[in-house]
């Protein structure tokens, strides 16, 4: 079974202080104050299945992913909760026009969407909720606000009144009033609502639409309720981080809060929102393509280059992709793998992470995720290396190589065709066959090479030491 490299880093035994991160609820970068010390339980908005995912998906996936990752390896339990929304009324039109079910769409659309994110290398949530498998709970929702008086029934659904929600507006840091003399949204705007801000719970099904039994008649929940019951029903009241791109903070985010709060229960305590994919020029297009679409990226650059492109940018500021971005950050994988390569031949076996940089990496990740600074940290880390290999001084080099693995593994950087792929305990017993050599005891040397050859490893004496590597 191939396992996750570990080559002589080890995540730092405590937390020394709480990561920083943006609150769009407060605008204010402040600490991420966890409701139970070591445990993180974070809820970000998956995708609709009804079509391949385009670049904004992979942007949010990514900036989450990195965030997640780097939380853990902290040591912090990560609890990442990601919905797929598999009713809605695109997957419904989509089924009709092509003379499917919505489940058949559904299902497909998914399989497509993990393919990808596992291209890019996305971790898979630790649940991912389906909201046809929730509807009961929502309708239960439903029901105990329109007891309270915070929901209505008209004619072609259940709509919150979001007049009788305290401080709705939270999000969209404009207060209801504001939104009234804006117009509101009028995309929703029916005869019978009592305010153009007020949102659809429940929908009542047309003929031919799938639909589910309700008090109020056959039909199917609205997509804001389906977040605010999975994210509360898995993730517990007052749970720790709420994401999602910034399109989604008004009104998807602040309708799920509108519902919590209407009911009393406490909801997310941080909510952290990604910014827009701005995608580049039309040599793009003209040579690659579609470019909205993340399959085609992945088909035509290395899956990698979107990670690095994300991580080199702000996750707040826009990310321009285009041609020149994509080729620019393959040139650096190019110069990252070169670098693990290197490393492979001329520095083998442990390497502990320098503390220094590992410090200044963790001040930078944890003043509101700041990647672009923890990126120059390893490419400047990897300059410092090779500088000390072209001078010959391998003692110099090895902690600032750890660094390198390190802070990779911690965003989730995957070097290609070096060290990096070999895992710890591989290269722990080649340092042993070297321990081994130097006391001339070379019988349990050998006894070790054949061990590793057997298990399907190249065995190499250096001038450094044993090089172990892949055959
Ligand atoms: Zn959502």
């Amino acid at each position: 079974m191939r396992k996750r490299y570990r080559v002589g880093h080890e995540p730092p035994a405590t937390v020394s202080r709480m990561i920083h991160l943006h609150d769009t609820a407060s605008g204010t970068v402040r600490e991420l104050a966890l409701r139970e010390p070591g445990k993180v339980g974070m809820y970000v908005c998956g995708p609709t299945v009804y079509g391949p995912p385009h670049l904004g998906h992979g942007r949010f996936s990514l900036v989450f992913d990195v965030l997640r990752r780097y939380l853990e390896w902290t040591g912090l339990e990560v609890r990442y909760v990601s919905n797929i929304t598999d009713i809605d009324d695109h997957i419904i039109d989509r089924a009709n026009r092509e003379g499917r079910t919505s489940e058949d769409i559904a299902v497909r659309c998914e399989a497509v969407w993990y393919e990808a994110m596992d291209a890019i290398g996305v971790k898979r949530p630790t649940v991912d909720p389906h909201a046809t498998a929730y509807v009961d709970e929502m309708i239960a929702l439903v029901a105990e606000l329109v007891d309270r008086g915070r929901a209505y029934v008209t004619s072609d659904g259940v709509y919150l009144s979001v007049a009788t929600v305290e401080g709705y507006g939270l999000l969209a840091h404009q207060s209801l009033e504001d939104m009234r003399a804006g117009g509101g949204d009028r995309s929703l705007v029916g005869e019978e609502k009592r305010s153009p801000a007020d949102f659809v719970l429940w929908k009542l099904a047309k003929p031919g639409e799938p639909f589910w039994e309700s008090p109020w008649g056959a039909g199917r929940p609205g997509w804001h309720t389906e977040c605010v019951v999975m994210s509360l029903d898995l993730l517990g009241e007052g749970f720790d981080l709420h994401g999602g791109g910034q399109d989604l903070a008004f009104p998807h985010h602040e309708n799920e809060r509108a519902q919590a709060v209407a009911l009393g229960r406490q909801f997310a305590r941080h909510w952290v929102h990604n910014g827009f994919v701005e995608v580049g020029g039309e040599k793009m297009s003209k040579s690659l393509g579609n470019f909205t679409n993340l399959l085609d990226l992945i088909d035509n650059v290395d899956p990698r280059a979107y990670r690095l492109l994300v991580l080199q940018s702000h996750y707040r500021s826009p990310l321009e992709i285009s041609k020149e971005t994509t080729d620019r950050a393959e040139r650096s994988l190019a110069g990252l793998d070169a670098f693990a390569r290197r490393v492979a031949a001329e520095v083998p076996g442990r390497h502990p992470a320098d503390p220094d940089v590992i410090r200044r990496f963790r001040e930078a990740m944890e003043d509101d995720l700041d990647t672009p600074a923890a990126m120059a940290l390893v490419f400047d880390s990897v300059r410092r290396v090779n500088v000390a290999l072209d001078a010959g001084d391998v003692a110099a080099a090895n902690p600032i190589v750890g660094a390198v693995m390190t802070m990779c593994e911690a965003v989730g950087l995957v070097l290609r065709g070096g060290v990096a792929e070999v895992p710890s305990e591989i290269a722990e017993r080649a340092a042993a066959r070297d321990a081994a050599r130097a006391s001339k005891d070379f019988a349990r040397a050998d006894a070790i090479r054949d061990e590793l050859q057997a298990e399907g490893w190249i065995v190499e004496d250096t001038a450094s030491g044993t090089l172990v590597r892949r055959s």
